[in-house]
């Protein structure tokens, strides 16, 4: 006997069925999966957005460059490996920085001045776990390359809250600006020194972040650095003119285009390259402490750090999994479901139900027949477990007359069909 082989901590099974038994942790089934994915796959090309893939596997320095060596990300959740060849390669943590590489390596820059991708795929981060934190996760996400905004900044963060609202998810839009290369500096060397004066309340990570990524500090969730960070010196007073005026167009772009946004000055964001711009989907109920559903900003400096030109570029990505709790809480997802139940009772009739079932498939009716031979009534039981609408009983009586009932499963009502022309026989029944 073999032994059972369990998965590694932090990832998760997604399955169409709901089979799970650990109660505490809610169960997300691909139907709710497929409802994201299908919402964004519909909307972001009214934006003018297309579909990118990139590879899970990348070399380190991408991020370690791209997204910066002092961040937690780079520091301490990368997935980061020898391969063969000797080469440093890491699982990708995010989408951005490979985006951003394709963008550089494909030389897009000068085929096209404004470019506008979308993606999603499997990011992995070696954290801590807990309810909406994963070691594998899925991010779906988007960036803007070319526009330095702030209208198309207004754009992207209006897709966002469109397409969580098609979601039905409960969130505030929180919007920021961390100023620039030019104005930033100042702000953190003032934000240095007040967090130094501040040091023995801040817990042992920000102690270091005072030193690496000051900024940061802002963001954690302890209580001692939260109230450490409602004091600090906020960055509204360092910005420069252009910065300034980019966050007013932000804002007045947001307004016209009826975003509800909330200005918070603490969203600073975990990742080195951003710029201006920063915005967070926050959920208002339903997630608990992890209640980030999604995280963009405008990253200006990305593109040249990586090689490739002054392009500016803005994005966000989203954490499928938390959105996936939500849509799961409110009793949404989409699913495929038998519409008819073929039921056999013989073998002729189990050769005449696998005809039937497959005319039906090419006319693109989802339709299942039963392997198994049992009387009606087990049979009816199996067609109501895999969410069939109708159920037909095939026998000998059918075979000879080429009539038979479709049975509805949920009312009981039968209605009487000619073998012949089943699809047209179901079009006419469900229009
Ligand atoms: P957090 O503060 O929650 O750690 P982050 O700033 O690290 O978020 P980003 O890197 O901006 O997050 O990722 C964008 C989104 O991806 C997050 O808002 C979240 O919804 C999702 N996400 C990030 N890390 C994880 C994870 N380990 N498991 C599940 N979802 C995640
Ligand atoms: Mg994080």
């Amino acid at each position: 006997m073999g032994q059972k082989i369990s998965p590694v901590k932090g990832t998760r099974d997604v399955l169409p069925g709901d089979t799970y038994l650990k109660k505490d942790d809610p169960w997300i089934r691909i139907g709710h999966l497929h409802l994201i994915e299908q919402a964004a796959r519909e909307l972001f090309p009214l934006y003018g957005y297309r579909e990118a893939r990139t590879p899970v596997l990348e070399r380190t320095a991408l991020f370690a460059r791209g997204i910066g060596d002092a961040t937690d990300i780079v520091a301490k959740e990368m997935y980061t490996f020898e391969d063969r060849d000797g080469t440093q390669v890491s699982m990708r943590p995010e989408g951005t920085a490979s985006l951003v590489r394709a963008y550089v390596e494909h030389a897009v820059q000068q085929q096209e001045p404004d470019t506008k991708w979308w993606y999603a795929g499997p990011m992995f981060r070696h954290e801590r776990q807990q309810r909406g934190r994963y070691r594998q996760f899925t991010q779906i996400g988007v960036e803007a390359l070319g526009s330095p905004g702030p209208r198309v900044d207004a754009e992207q963060i209006e897709m966002l809250d469109r397409w969580l609202r098609a979601l039905g998810i409960p969130f505030e839009m929180h919007v920021n600006t961390l100023g620039d290369a030019l104005c930033r500096p100042a702000y953190r060397t003032a934000l240095q020194e007040y967090l130094r004066a501040h040091s023995a309340e801040l817990c042992e990570d920000c102690r270091k972040r005072t030193e690496t990524n000051p900024i940061r500090v802002l963001d954690c969730k302890n209580p001692g650095c939260q109230e450490v960070a409602a004091g600090a010196p906020k960055m509204d007073r360092f910005l420069c003119a252009p910065c300034r005026e980019h966050f007013e167009g932000l804002r007045a772009a947001l307004g016209r285009l009826g975003v509800a946004h909330i200005v918070d000055p603490k969203l600073v964001r975990g990742l080195d390259y951003y710029t201006r711009t920063t915005y967070e989907a926050i959920a208002t109920a339903g997630l608990g402490s992890q209640s980030t559903v999604a995280g963009g900003g405008r990253y200006d400096g990305l593109v040249r750090e990586l090689g490739g030109g002054d392009v500016p570029g803005i994005g966000f990505a989203a954490g499928v999994e938390r959105l996936a709790l939500l849509v799961a809480q409110a009793g949404r997802e989409l699913a495929v479901r038998p519409l008819v139940f073929f039921a056999p009772l013989g073998p002729e009739e189990e050769a005449r139900a696998d005809a039937l079932a497959l005319e039906l498939r090419k006319a693109g009716i989802p339709a299942e027949v039963s392997f198994r031979r049992s009387n009606p009534g087990n049979q009816m039981k199996r067609a109501d477990a895999l969410g069939a609408r109708f159920a037909l009983v095939l026998g000998d009586a059918e075979l000879k007359s080429g009539r038979a009932k479709l049975k509805e499963l949920k009312s009981g009502a039968e209605h009487e069909v000619d073998l012949s022309d089943l699809p047209g026989a179901l079009r006419r029944l469900q229009p």
